[in-house]
């Protein structure tokens, strides 16, 4: 059982208990959290329900085009959202991915991105987006980029004390498109290899491009030799196999149950062309 199950309200009375308790975390879906407290291998924490504030859910477009997404939005209202515009559709679209209708409705993007899971369907499309992220503690907010935001696996830089408030999407380039592409055993299941890319093509060559793994490594992959590999080339065979030579010269994928360390390499090449065929034929 839990030491005690505290229910603020508002984001400062949240904070203030996480400033005062010594062994506290946040409680956001349960969709992870209470699956590793039936395991019992921790202890069960002081925990933070973060369901009773109102003000960590929702998304807001801003007058600049960037989204910012409350920590407590479910995946469910993430993949509804008519609010993201070019090639931030890639953020829906991973949302909709996300296991099945029940775990949707219940996680929520704060609760998946500081679980850090490198095999969820976030943390890449964050990279790709170039997203932010609000942490927020007794003394203050800070923002963080998400290169800085994932650490390790299962490990960020949110601080014992602090908590994630939101996440922004900054505006991609008109035009650009983005596609979100996964790789799992089965309907529902976790990533073995996902690809979120953010393309622009102009008179037949790549204007923009931005690629993020996920499973390829404790964090997600970025290689900008890669993008810029892509960018001014009309995306023949040669150039495409080189962004993905790039890209597989950055990963570092662990084997596991979802399959090999060469497995997964092998797929990159394969889903970044499925992504960007996808992309081009996006009208
Ligand atoms: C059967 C099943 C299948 C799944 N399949 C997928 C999948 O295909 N893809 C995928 O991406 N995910 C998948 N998940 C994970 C799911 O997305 C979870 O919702 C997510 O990992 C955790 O979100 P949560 O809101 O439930 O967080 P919780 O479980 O409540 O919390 C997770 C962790 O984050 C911390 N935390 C939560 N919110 C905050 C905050 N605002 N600030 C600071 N710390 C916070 C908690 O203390 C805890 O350590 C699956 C889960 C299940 C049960």
């Amino acid at each position: 059982m839990s030491a005690a199950f505290h229910e603020p309200t508002t984001i400062a009375e949240a904070v203030a208990i996480l400033a005062t308790e010594p062994d506290v975390c946040c409680l956001a879906g349960g969709q992870s959290l209470v699956a590793a407290l039936n395991t019992r291998s921790f202890a069960a924490p002081t925990l933070v329900s973060l369901q009773r504030i109102e003000e960590l859910r929702g998304l807001r477009r801003g007058a600049d085009g960037s989204v910012t997404v409350g920590a407590m939005t479910t995946h469910r209202d993430v993949a509804r959202a008519d609010c993201f515009q070019a090639g931030q559709e890639i953020v829906p679209q991973a949302a909709a991915h996300i296991a099945h209708p029940a775990v949707r409705t219940m996680g929520t993007i704060g609760g998946s991105i500081c679980h850090a899971d490198p095999a969820a369907d976030y943390p890449g499309v964050l990279a790709a987006c170039g997203a932010t992220v609000t942490l927020v503690n007794a003394r203050g907010q800070r923002e963080l980029a998400a290169s800085d935001f994932f650490v390790d696996f299962l490990t960020t830089a949110v601080e014992p004390d602090e908590m994630v408030t939101a996440i922004t999407f900054p505006p991609m380039p008109e035009g650009t498109r983005g596609i979100y592409e996964k790789f799992c055993r089965s309907e529902g299941d976790f990533a073995t290899v996902s690809v979120a890319l953010i393309l622009g093509m102009h008179d037949g060559r790549c204007a923009f491009a931005r690629v993020a793994l996920g499973g390829c490594g404790p964090t997600p992959v970025r290689a900008p030799e890669a993008e810029t590999r892509l960018i001014g080339s009309r995306l023949d065979d040669d150039d495409i196999s080189s962004a993905s030579n790039l890209l597989c010269s950055r990963a570092a994928p662990q084997s596991d149950v979802r399959g090999s360390a060469e497995y997964r390499l092998m797929l990159v090449p394969r889903l970044l062309v499925r992504a960007l065929d996808r992309a081009r034929r996006r009208p």
